[in-house]
């Protein structure tokens, strides 16, 4: 059993918490918002006054934040929890937050005297609460390791991508392919309607040929093919518009840092960008095909 600090109880962190407790650790929860707090508190879960104060006790300290600010500011700092925690705690970032980011966190943690992971997810909300993510972690060895357990029940796969920082690396590249796949599989969709294909051809020739990736077999942006697919459901999310811009823009930062050519990338960026300043934000990121179509 362990002690652990649970931090940012939103979306993703609330369910996360609530499947650590259900295996038996003890959680100290907390969370600005107080409605987060009250639902905490309604799923069982004990809640401190603040960040500092879930701290005593705590052996790990997980944190599910909205992006690497909000990560900095509460590690940072005399009140901050780096400067509050008990020497050589265990430290996981879950939040999704840019490379350079979590490089600075795990080098900050490290000065205070503590280990520290960046471990951010996919899986989304579904996969939070049937706890299904599959986690990308970045940090040492012997501290994945000592994590791995908790990780495990969290998630159903867990992949150790390399050193500090590369857990939120993989997820940007990973994002980056997905964005680039679903934009790709909307233009031809469009291109085909313009040239009298119906939907159910095109799905049934690229499903099985060279065309096949999970934006058209499992995410499919027209309604039909794939039953399940958020088109299916007027776009609702599944992975919202504002999500895949959030992360593109990571990406983004992530390829002027690097210097790379990456002109599908950097167009994937500013055509989610945009989807997501209007109604996509709210909507299901394969709904950039309704954007394709009315554009063209
Ligand atoms: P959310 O906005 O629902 O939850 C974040 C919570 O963190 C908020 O309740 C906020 O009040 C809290 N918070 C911020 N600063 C805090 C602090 N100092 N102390 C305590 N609480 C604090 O966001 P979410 O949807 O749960 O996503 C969390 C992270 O997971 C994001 O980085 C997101 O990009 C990533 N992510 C989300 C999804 C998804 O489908 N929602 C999927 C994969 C990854």
């Amino acid at each position: 059993m362990t002690n652990i600090a649970f931090l940012g109880l939103g979306h993703m962190g609330l369910p996360m918490a609530i499947n650590l407790h259900k295996a038996g650790h003890t959680i100290s929860a907390f969370d600005l918002v107080p409605a987060a707090i009250d639902a905490a508190r309604a799923a069982g879960l004990t809640v401190a006054e603040s960040g500092v104060a879930a701290l005593p006790g705590a052996e790990v300290v997980i944190t599910m934040f909205p992006s690497g600010k909000h990560v900095i500011d509460a590690y940072s700092g005399p009140d901050g929890l780096l400067a509050n925690a008990a020497p050589n705690t265990l430290f996981i970032d879950c939040s999704t937050i840019s490379v350079a980011e979590a490089q600075e966190a795990h080098n900050l943690a490290a000065t205070a005297g503590h280990r520290s992971l960046d471990a951010p997810v996919s899986g989304g909300v579904v996969g939070a609460e049937n706890g299904t993510l599959a986690f990308m972690i970045g940090g040492a060895d012997e501290v994945v390791a000592a994590a791995r357990e908790l990780f495990e029940i969290m998630g159903a796969r867990v992949v150790h991508c390399g050193g500090d920082g590369l857990g939120q690396a993989a997820k940007v590249c990973n994002n980056m392919i997905l964005a680039i796949s679903q934009i790709a599989v909307s233009e031809a969709f469009v291109l085909g309607e313009r040239l009298g294909l119906t939907h159910n051809a095109l799905f049934d020739v690229a499903a099985h040929a060279s065309g096949q990736c999970w934006a058209l077999t499992t995410n499919c942006p027209v309604p039909g093919p794939v039953p399940t697919s958020p088109a299916n459901r007027e776009y609702q999310p599944g992975f919202a518009g504002s999500l895949m811009a959030k992360d593109l823009g990571l990406a983004l930062a992530a390829i002027e840092a690097t210097g790379v050519d990456a002109q599908l990338g950097r167009h994937a960026q500013q055509m989610y960008a945009e989807f997501a300043a209007g109604d996509g934000a709210h909507q299901d990121f394969s709904g950039i095909i309704n954007t394709i179509r009315t554009k063209g």
